[in-house]
């Protein structure tokens, strides 16, 4: 039988590495890899002097999202377009446990709003915000439904979305029962509000108090304790959007001991640092944990190439420049997060493999193998091999051109990678087998992404 499809004469990052291939797919699956020249196919697309990477799986993105006052750009069919546009075939967004509610409920609200319309394949945190005897009880039931892993937040208080340490600790005991993943934003809150209310009080409002509200302590703490809390229960943890550097050492120190301990980082922490906070445009730069020293950037390049990092994901958030604009007179008012799902590709690629600070093969499995394997995808997403998902992207490794805000599909009207000089840019997208973005038009309809029932976690032990 002819496969549906041949993408031909590219260089394919492989699991065995970087070869001449032509790659088959046969209905949404990969069927073969065969001998550059060689392959069939009824429909051809010609990737000669392209680049052929695993569609890239981002585990940590906000579609539809309303926070601080704003609401995104996006939403699960123009959030999907966006990541497709960037050469990310698979994302994981976040379903919200109401105060004093259900999670399952939560959960299938947040279906009802993304099934119908949804763009790239997803799959779904559980945010859980309020720890009691029948929400415990329905964590057997989050698993049985595809959803693995849950996300805390250990600040956010004033949102309703914190929980103490107590509620914490009590959820990391009966998730390890349950098999399932903590993914956690870690910022000491205590220390957060102190300094927040100490700087409103003095008229210290300009953008770069964010940062200076946010010292490296509140993250290296909060890692800290929650390892403390893994080793306590057994408790798989990931800790989400980690920047600062010093928190590095306890990450590699629990993954040394053997416990279950991940982390990753942003696209923006690599790329950028707080300088940004003094520009007129500061308010653009401001999510949290906050951008941080060029020192501290390069560290987070290093533990890319050598561990103990195993991702890199966008944190994507799209409010407009003008939501972002809102809080210009203090920084405690400006909605926290910034674009960056289309952005990762050509970012990571530029920085990462064209200025030589990782390897090719290792930028892939940043982008997306490990993703897909850390959030129990590893069986279908993340990799270029017979009988996986057909999920992929060609780029032009070559070519370079200046980022600017009409990058960004949608009316989001800024960027913060705007005026870099970057490579990488994808030129095709194929998502289970069909081509969805050709020159950066979606070819898809709404609707065609689906809905990833995840398995258990690979904690990527052999990783040090
Ligand atoms: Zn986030």
């Amino acid at each position: 039988m002819t496969p549906d499809l041949v993408i031909a004469n590219g260089t394919a990052v492989l699991p065995s590495g970087a070869a001449e291939v032509d790659v088959e797919v046969t209905g949404e699956r990969i069927s073969g890899i065969r001998a550059a020249g060689t392959g069939q196919g009824r429909e051809r697309l010609d990737a000669a002097g392209r680049l052929v990477l695993p569609g890239g799986v981002d585990p940590h993105v906000h579609f539809l999202i309303a926070f601080m006052g704003q609401r995104s750009v996006y939403d699960f069919a123009s959030g999907g377009i966006a990541a497709l546009r960037g050469g990310t075939t698979t994302v994981i967004d976040f379903a919200l446990q109401r105060h004093g509610g259900s999670m399952l409920a939560g959960l299938a609200h947040r279906r009802r709003q993304a099934d119908p319309v949804v763009t790239v394949d997803y799959g779904l945190h559980q945010i859980v915000t309020d720890v009691t005897e029948q929400s415990l009880d329905e964590l057997a039931g989050l698993r049985e439904a595809g959803v693995t892993s849950l996300k805390v937040y250990t600040t956010y208080e004033d949102d309703g979305l914190r929980l103490d340490d107590g509620a914490l600790h009590a959820l990391m005991e009966r998730a390890a029962q349950e098999g399932l993943r903590i993914v956690l934003h870690a910022e000491n809150h205590e220390i957060i509000d102190r300094l927040r209310r100490k700087a409103v009080a003095e008229g210290n409002h300009a953008p770069r108090f964010h940062a200076l509200t946010r010292p490296p302590i509140t993250e290296i703490d909060a890692v800290g304790r929650a390892i403390a809390f893994s080793r306590d229960t057994g408790c798989a943890l990931h800790i989400l959007h980690l920047v600062a550097a010093d928190a590095l050492a306890l990450v590699a120190a629990a993954r040394a001991e053997g416990l279950p301990v991940t982390a990753e980082t942003c696209t923006h922490y690599l790329a950028l640092t707080e300088a940004a906070l003094e520009r007129p445009d500061a308010p653009h730069f401001v999510m949290s944990p906050p951008l941080r020293s060029e020192a501290n950037r390069e560290k987070l390049w290093q533990a890319l190439r050598e561990g103990p990092l195993t991702a890199v994901t966008s944190d994507e958030v799209s409010y407009s420049a003008e939501a972002k604009t809102i809080g210009i007179d203090c920084f405690a008012d400006i909605a926290n997060g910034c674009p960056g799902v289309e952005a990762r590709l050509p970012v990571l690629f530029t920085l990462g493999v064209a200025e030589g600070r990782i390897g090719l093969e290792r930028f892939v499995e940043l982008f997306s193998g490990w993703p897909a394997r850390m959030f129990g995808l590893g069986d279908r997403k993340g990799r270029i091999a017979p009988g996986f998902d057909a999920d992929l992207v060609l780029i032009d490794p070559t070519s370079r051109r200046r980022m600017t805000s009409e990058d960004n599909y949608g009316p989001i009207g800024y960027t913060p990678y705007a005026g870099m000089e970057l490579s990488g840019w994808p030129v095709a997208t194929v998502a289970r087998g069909a081509v969805v973005v050709r020159g950066g038009a979606y070819l898809g309809d709404e609707g065609r992404g689906r809905f990833l029932h995840r398995g258990p976690a690979d904690t990527l032990q052999e990783l040090r």
